[in-house]
């Protein structure tokens, strides 16, 4: 029974203090997650932080040294793969090439002698809008078509939970742009659970509703992909999700609604609600494209806001990103994204006036 008061939603998936070791190696080290039924959820983390481990456990293909696994309640922990409610689909297709695409959808619902398989397998096609190849082999089929098409079968005979393992990671990157939109959208319209494991970010923020971030086995966020990004609590997600400016601060003052940061003599003040850490030397972090840049002396009242000169400018298209060294102290460098259709180009050797609003401020669990 559960004692923190969450409920467990009919066929959500429960993980709880799963760990699996490989000698003393501990490759997902006690791990809790509460997927709920229908979401779309992403474990994201770099290679060997153990995504593909807690994947393989959840399917079966694994033992857990220790820990629970629940959908809907029940603990499949110990169920052999083919009695879990669970599919995977992998990164390698393994679709089964001497049988037509309409027969590899089929293969599951034949093997367990099941009904209406032509209406079924004709409506993942159609989910799909591949009726018209239903006849082919998959060696006539692309690579994104193919791999729409291991979906499908996976989904055919209604898993409580679809396992998807870098799923797109074969893919070019303009195949996969398109495939993480459609899956996305199959996964809305079947409003079965997905957990989607891979190391990209973007793939993870475009697709999930829920992004569980994991580092040496072990989880160092949850949330939404807005949340993750805007708020990151340690240095480990700041970085992975994108790039960020970590400061080392000092808390001069904190009430209910404002914490005052002291970087090197510089006021800067950020959301109460946003510095967890209880100490006074902290880290503070904002991202690159938060910052605006105005002539020295000249940043507006209220901003966050530190004098430095330019001492590096890199034009990238969309935008460009300018390093900037703190005039207070040379060793502290910000860098800064501005969009090349909203301000003027500054060169190397100006000096300016970083600003950001205080709300656009993180910090980090963790202490300095
Ligand atoms: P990738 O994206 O590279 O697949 P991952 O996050 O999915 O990475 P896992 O495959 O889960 O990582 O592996 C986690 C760690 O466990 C890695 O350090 C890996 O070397 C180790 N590991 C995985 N399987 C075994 C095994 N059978 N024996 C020993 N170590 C293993």
């Amino acid at each position: 029974p559960r004692t923190d008061g969450a409920t467990q939603s009919d066929n959500g998936l429960d993980i709880r203090g799963l760990r699996k070791h490989y000698g003393t190696f501990a490759a997902v080290d006690d791990i809790d997650l509460t997927i709920p039924e229908g979401s779309f959820f992403a474990l994201l983390g770099p290679s060997g932080c153990g995504k593909t481990t807690t994947l393989r456990l959840v399917a079966g293909l694994e033992e857990p040294t220790a820990g629970e696994i629940r959908i809907g309640g029940a603990d499949i922990a110990h169920l052999r793969p083919h009695q879990r409610p669970v599919n995977t689909v992998f990164q390698s297709y393994a679709l089964f090439p001497h049988m037509t695409i309409f027969e590899n959808v089929a293969f599951g619902l034949r093997r367990r002698k099941e009904k209406n398989i032509d209406a079924r397998v004709g409506e993942m096609l159609e989910l799909v809008e591949m009726q018209h190849l239903a006849k082919r082999r998959p060696t006539q089929l692309s690579g994104g078509q193919q791999q729409r098409i291991a979906v499908i079968r996976a989904l055919v005979n209604k898993p409580k939970v679809l396992l998807l393992d870098e799923p797109l990671g074969a893919l070019d990157l303009k195949l996969r742009r398109q495939l993480q939109l459609e899956l996305k959208r199959i996964q809305t319209e079947v409003g079965i659970t997905f957990v989607h494991v891979t190391h990209d970010q973007e793939e993870a923020m475009t697709m999930a509703d829920t992004i569980a971030v994991l580092n040496k086995g072990r989880v160092e966020q949850i949330g939404a992909p807005v949340d993750l990004y805007e708020n990151p609590r340690t240095a480990f997600v700041a970085g992975f999700l994108g790039q960020s400016n970590l400061l080392s601060v000092h808390v001069t003052s904190r009430d209910a609604t404002t914490v005052v940061l002291d970087f090197h003599g510089v006021r800067l003040t950020m959301p109460a609600a946003r510095l967890s850490a209880t100490g006074t030397a902290v880290e503070a972090g904002v991202r690159p494209e938060k910052i605006s840049m105005a002539e020295l002396g000249h940043a507006p009242a209220g901003t966050n806001t530190i004098d430095g000169q330019i001492i590096d400018a890199s034009f990238i298209g969309v935008s460009t990103q300018y390093v900037v060294q703190s005039l207070a102290d040379p060793e502290e460098e910000l860098t800064v994204f501005s969009q090349n259709s909203s301000t003027e180009l500054r060169r190397v050797g100006d000096r300016v006036s970083v600003h950001w609003h205080p709300d656009h401020t993180f910090g980090l669990h963790e202490g300095a």
